[in-house]
């Protein structure tokens, strides 16, 4: 009876090459984890289907915002955003990095209690931030409709172009002495090797699933879901909106883990036009943009900004997050197989969370001390993630 060989242990046999790490995937978490690495003394290996920045990384918004939904979000959202203001002088221009705040818009009182509990938990930690009356917001943002009861600013939110910065980092590690595949797709991680599609087999002692909303095709058992996303942009209307615009009711929407919803999140690019976001709906694989929600956003974004109806849409898209069940990433080792580390689950904040990502995953191979504890990250804490098995063919033993 002739046997399927098993593509990870014919590869073991046809001689792989060896690099101290293999990051699969190169999304801006994949990139960022990749080259912090790389600077960090290590050969990589970063390997992508497609071309760097495609997925996610493309359909996000590019919004860098300090969350406080827990203590872990906000480390790693600050740290993140303290890292992304140290590297922004050295981004292209193209990046389009500015930091223009985000304005937290509360349409009542009990969004504006809301509105003080987080100035004061800003305030506590650091985080510079300014609670507004109705007339500030007015006067800050006067295409917002009147009546709103306030708001509150928080200046050092930006906003970043993230494909563009996944592909300079991928770019960056040749320089260092890694190297990029494009355009091959990794059909097994795991026990210290990489096999892609054409059979070739990638060792290291160090391999990383950055995978995005498709991690678990690789490491299955993975709680990881994919969470659609639907965005729409503008023609360019310069100074429409000056700050990052999100109701406080998001945060009510943005955390139902159930059901579909959408919320105003508008954007003002460089360019001059708006980004108009956001939905999230679960249970939905299929990328095509679906009429109704789109409307829903749309609706949403006429209700606080009446104006925007006027505006003409040039592209609608959509995209998938990557969503776990404590709305945590998952940063760490996958028990079982020392070899196998996970860099996703970043859900709605992968672009804000990618560079302290990559400093944690960088700092726990090298030895190096971490700025922030990544005990809340591990994979250890969902008891079903598990590693793929090979079970060893009598042939090749
Ligand atoms: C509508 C929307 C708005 C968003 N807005 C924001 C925002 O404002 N701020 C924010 O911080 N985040 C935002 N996000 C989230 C953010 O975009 C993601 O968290 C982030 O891009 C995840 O990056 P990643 O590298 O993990 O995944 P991805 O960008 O999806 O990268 C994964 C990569 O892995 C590759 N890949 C997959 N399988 C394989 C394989 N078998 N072999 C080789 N390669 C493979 C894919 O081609 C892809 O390039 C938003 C997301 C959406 C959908």
């Amino acid at each position: 009876m002739r046997r399927e060989a098993n593509p990870g242990l014919t590869a073991r046999y046809t001689g792989g090459r060896s690099f101290d790490v293999v990051v699969a995937g190169s999304g801006i978490v994949g990139s960022a984890c990749a080259l912090a690495c790389a600077q960090a003394g290590l050969r990589v290996a970063l390997v992508e289907r497609e071309f760097a920045g495609c997925g996610a990384t493309a359909a996000g918004m590019g919004h860098i915002v300090v969350m406080d939904d827990s203590e872990a979000q906000f480390a790693l959202t600050r740290r993140s955003q303290q890292l992304w203001h140290r590297l922004s002088a050295s981004l292209p221009a193209s990046a389009e990095y500015e930091t223009a705040g985000t304005i937290w818009v509360a349409a009542d009182e009990e969004e504006l209690a809301e509105a003080s509990r987080k100035h004061a938990y800003l305030e506590q930690r650091g985080v510079p931030s300014q609670l507004l009356s109705r007339s500030e917001l007015a006067t800050l943002e006067p295409n917002l409709r009147k009546g709103l009861a306030g708001g509150l600013l928080v200046s050092e939110d930006a906003v970043v172009y993230p494909p563009v910065v996944a592909r300079h980092f991928s770019r960056q590690l040749k320089s260092l002495g890694s190297e990029t595949i494009q355009g091959r797709t990794v059909t097994h991680l795991g026990n210290g090797e990489a096999v892609l599609d054409d059979g070739s087999q990638l060792l290291a002692p160090k391999l990383v699933n950055a995978m995005g909303a498709d991690a678990a095709v690789c490491t299955p058992g993975l709680p990881v879901k994919k969470r659609k996303g639907h965005l729409a942009i503008t023609d360019r209307y310069p100074g429409f909106v000056r700050h990052q615009l999100v109701e406080l009711g998001y945060l009510k929407s943005a955390h139902s883990v159930t059901t579909d919803s959408v919320a105003f999140n508008v954007q003002p690019r460089q360019t001059g036009q708006i980004l108009i976001g956001s939905s999230r709906q679960y249970g939905k694989d299929d990328p095509a943009v679906n009429q109704d929600i789109l409307s829903a956003m749309l609706q949403r974004a006429a209700l606080y900004l009446p104006d925007v109806s006027s505006l003409s849409v040039i592209r609608v898209w959509t995209g998938f997050r990557a969503a776990t069940p404590d709305k945590l990433p998952l940063i760490g080792p996958v028990p079982g197989d020392p070899t196998l580390w996970l860099a996703t689950g970043h859900e709605g904040l992968g672009i804000t969370t990618a560079l302290a990502t990559a400093e944690i995953l960088a700092g726990a191979f090298t030895g190096s001390a971490l700025s922030i504890p990544p005990e809340p990250f591990l994979p250890t804490r969902f008891q079903q993630v598990r590693i793929p098995q090979i079970s060893l063919d009598e042939e090749m033993l």
